[in-house]
């Protein structure tokens, strides 16, 4: 292996080494068929067999039930902002959503021109600092669907557990998918951009119950139906074939890492070590309300923004990259994702501790 550094990126994000060497080789010779992966047609029998290995892995790690379709789609985890109310809300009905952060926020924006939003909750004046407990609103028993975002990116917050609401869910998962356990029947759809814990970005996974394909309007356009997806197998058009690709081989590895139980196992252990030398010193300062620290994203800041810098500065020397925070909170961020090594944690925690007892 190259020396490679530590990648703290948000996403796109670090990616097992092996699933990138696998890629190296195929995208010149797939399977020693004398053709380049990125070459293949979409439609022939080989690409066909690595979309529905891609998502039977999918099915087999998330537990998805049989009565829900799952899709591949491009426009990024932003078109799913207006698809899921475009699809699944009219001018009458009413949906809820939780404002807990950038993402949040820009999907209401979408749903408003489809329907009547209600936000039943909203940290925006803490800046997102926390995420709601279950009793801290209230979903209309009229509201077609309860949204919110698992896990925001930004400010290290995450959903220590789903809503438990007489509500249909629908959810981001881009930045927590597959690190932990959830129960798919619970929801009647969940997205995520493939970019942070499944691959590389340029497709999206939709995962969407079956009954609500047909809730769509004759006049929303063709390709914006998650309807005409579901029918062709995502194969409608030309899907984005060398991402989907690189799910599978992701997925392929978190199974032979264990699953997700496995997986989410150490996920915990990585954040525990970040948020107690985060603890141990006045230095450092959560972002995260305790209750609602994000095991994907740890959002932190030092006493001074020149101090911040520094860091960011003596960090990215010593082979710590990706820990400046999002422009819009500021600080600094470590995003350790599913393919984070736990080593890579390990080494940031000890710089943490030297830097704050030299410039503490
Ligand atoms: N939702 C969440 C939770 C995200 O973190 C992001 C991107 N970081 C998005 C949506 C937007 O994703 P995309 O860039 O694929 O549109």
């Amino acid at each position: 292996m190259p020396e490679r550094i530590y990648n703290f990126s948000p996403g796109p994000g670090t990616l097992p080494y092996s699933v990138l060497q696998e890629a190296a080789v195929d995208i010149v010779n797939f399977k020693d068929k004398g053709i380049g992966l990125i070459e293949l047609s979409h439609r022939s029998k080989e690409f066909m067999a690595v979309a529905e290995e891609t998502e039977n892995l999918i099915r087999e790690l998330m537990g998805i039930p049989a009565n829900y379709k799952v899709l591949f789609l491009q426009g990024g985890a932003s078109s799913q902002f207006f698809m899921v109310p475009m699809n699944l809300l009219k001018a009458d009905q009413k949906a809820t959503y939780l404002n807990t952060g950038v993402w949040a926020k820009k999907a209401i924006k979408e749903a408003k021109l489809f329907g009547q939003v209600e936000v039943a909750y909203s940290s925006e004046d803490i800046t997102f600092k926390r995420v709601p407990r279950d009793d801290e609103y209230t979903v209309a028993p009229d509201s077609q669907y309860l949204y919110f975002v698992t896990n925001n990116t930004i400010y290290g917050t995450q959903f220590p557990t789903m809503p438990n609401k007489e509500a249909m869910l629908i959810a981001d998962m881009s930045s927590d998918i597959l690190s932990r356990p959830v129960d798919v029947s619970k929801f009647g759809l969940i997205f995520a951009g493939a970019q942070k814990n499944m691959g590389p970005a340029g497709v999206t996974v939709v995962i969407i119950r079956e009954d609500l394909l047909d809730r769509v309007d004759d006049k929303v356009p063709t390709m914006l139906k998650y309807k005409t997806h579901a029918e062709k197998d995502s194969m409608f058009n030309t899907p984005p074939c060398f991402s989907i690709y690189c799910v599978g081989r992701v997925m392929n590895w978190l199974k032979q890492t264990g699953g997700v139980a496995a997986i989410e196992k150490l996920n915990r252990e990585k954040a525990a070590l970040l948020y107690e030398v985060i603890d141990s010193t006045e230095f450092y300062r959560g972002h995260a309300e305790k209750e609602s620290r994000s095991l994907m994203n740890v959002a932190f800041n030092l006493p001074t923004p020149e101090l911040e810098a520094q860091f960011i500065r003596e960090a990215t020397a010593v082979g710590l990259d990706g820990l400046k925070g999002h422009r819009s909170v500021g600080g600094c961020r470590a995003s350790i994702y599913n393919a984070f090594p736990r080593e890579g944690v390990e080494k940031l925690v000890t710089f943490m501790a030297d830097f704050a007892k030299k410039n503490g």
